[in-house]
């Protein structure tokens, strides 16, 4: 049992309630962690706000990022086990996280070295005739980073990373169901030597602890990944914040005539399945031409049929449990609600051991939930299309926009697409699922706004201010 305090000003302290956290695949209990409201939420600003007033050199700040780098990496096995059974993420899936955080705190530390700065030629006007200009990057201020369960640890990595190596303090809430991953993370920023106030873990009640911090006017930036639902209410409720949002999607893969099919197969099953559907660009539509749509269904439904699910500490299994029974009970929902709507189960739609089985529908109407909202779970919906401009149409009707893929040989085709998708990233020949931790990344419409990946995240972090010399 591990147990857990809140991290405040350099020193871990209890909540006045603390909450129990149980593995998601055996039910046992696993710990105990703290569960703060309002009064904790901003003692962590006040810890925050006295940092910033003694800021760490850029070398310092670097070192730190890959000291943390090296000690998640060291521990590599610990990481992996802890978001397997907070989130029943299947195992490998976690290993893989593991590594891909380690990558982005060593990104981190070296874009701490090159922030962004510019000479700016100002004696373009006479008025500033023999000037020399230049801007610099300052940090901008106090950030407050709220994460999600799905990737509790890199996507923590994600904000935490170019947050310091931008030179500003962090208070971070992250998931109530992924808590201890965070709370790991956080000592390994101990030991690699953070100075007190610089990283604030405060576990607990979301809406008052977030609250706090979006009616605190230190807090400057409020970086979100999490559900449309709550990140765009985070923006309304505090629109004077600069907010980077990074919400949902249903993402979309078009299969043109020309694709090669065994490809198009293979990727789908990766972009659809990998950690159990549950990921923000996890294959949820394709849209496949008419000409190859039953070879192309049925090499799916064959291929999919072998996707091995279950229990999650196995290591070869691709699907594990949804993150709650709830979840579970939804999908399966959903998908009975299209089959009642006329659509056609080829490949699961059931579930076995409260996981639920890869599976894929033929034929969903445009207004059924499998198509339109956002399943966050193994589902894959397929429909026809007679044309391109159908399939690019059914892509851009969708109120998300986050990565899409097109699968074809014609070059002229992928273009066409990559100019009219409407959608942070456009990927061709490769699943809408592939996102690199250096690439940068965040989505249109409902699905955000700001970007990520490290270098990016980095430029929203800081504020250029420019400076005028006059001999
Ligand atoms: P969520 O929105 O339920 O929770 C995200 C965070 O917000 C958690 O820390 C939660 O405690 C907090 N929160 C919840 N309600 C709140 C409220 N009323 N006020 C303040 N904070 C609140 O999301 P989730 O279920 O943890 O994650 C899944 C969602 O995240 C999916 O929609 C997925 O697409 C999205 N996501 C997006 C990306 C991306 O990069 N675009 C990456 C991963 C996940």
């Amino acid at each position: 049992m591990r147990q857990q305090d809140l991290f405040i000003d350099g020193t871990w302290v209890p909540a006045p309630e603390s909450r129990t956290i149980v593995d998601r695949w055996t039910g046992a209990d696993i710990g105990r962690v703290a569960e703060a409201g309002a009064p904790e939420a901003t003692r962590a600003v006040d810890a925050a706000a006295h940092a910033f007033t003694q800021p760490i050199p850029v070398s310092r700040r670097a070192e730190i990022l890959r000291t943390v780098a090296g000690l998640v990496e060291s521990r590599a096995d610990v990481f992996a086990e802890m978001i397997r059974a907070e989130t029943g993420k299947p195992i490998s899936a976690a290993r893989t996280e593991v590594a891909r955080a380690v990558f982005t705190f060593r990104l981190s530390s070296e874009e701490a070295t090159r922030l962004p700065g510019e000479a700016v030629p100002l004696d373009a006007v006479d008025a500033a005739a023999g000037t020399f200009a230049f801007t610099r990057s300052e940090p901008r201020g106090i950030v407050a980073a709220i994460t999600p369960f799905n990737f509790p640890l890199n996507l923590v990595a994600h904000k935490v990373g170019p947050t310091l190596a931008a030179g500003c303090p962090v208070v971070l809430k992250p998931s109530d169901r992924a808590p201890m991953t965070a709370g790991l993370m956080v000592e390994a920023f101990v030991e690699a030597g953070l100075p007190a106030g610089w990283l604030n873990l405060v576990t607990g009640d979301a809406p008052a602890v977030v609250g706090a911090w979006q009616d605190d006017p230190r807090v400057e930036v409020v970086t979100f990944t999490g559900s449309s639902r709550v990140g765009w209410q985070l923006k309304a409720q505090s629109p004077r914040k600069e907010h980077v949002l990074e919400l949902g999607s249903n993402a979309a893969m078009v299969v043109d005539a020309e694709a090669d099919l065994e490809r198009a197969v293979a990727d789908a099953v990766t972009g659809g399945f990998a950690n159990s559907g549950q990921a923000c660009v996890s294959l949820q539509r394709v849209y496949v031409h008419a000409d190859v749509a039953e070879e192309f269904v049925g090499r799916l439904a064959h291929a999919v049929a072998d996707v091995p699910f279950g229990d999650p500490t196995d290591p070869g299994t691709v699907v594990g449990p949804l993150i709650t029974d709830d979840d579970t009970k939804r999908v399966l929902a959903w998908v009975q609600d299209a089959q009642d709507r006329g659509a056609r189960v080829v490949a699961g739609g059931t579930e076995m051991d409260g996981v639920v089985a890869p599976t894929v529908v033929v034929g969903a109407a445009a207004d059924d939930r499998l198509v339109c909202d956002e399943v966050f779970g193994p589902v894959i919906t397929v429909v026809e299309v007679a044309t391109l401009d159908d399939a690019i149409a059914a892509v851009n009707a969708s109120r998300y926009g986050l990565n899409t893929s097109i699968y074809t040989s014609n070059l002229g085709t992928a273009m066409r697409y990559a100019q009219q998708a409407q959608a942070g990233s456009v990927l061709v020949n490769m699943p809408p699922s592939f996102r690199a931790d250096h690439m940068p990344y965040g989505g249109v419409k409902e699905s955000g706004q700001g970007t990520e990946g490290v270098k990016y995240a980095v430029e929203g972090m800081v504020r250029q201010k420019l400076i005028v010399l006059k001999p």
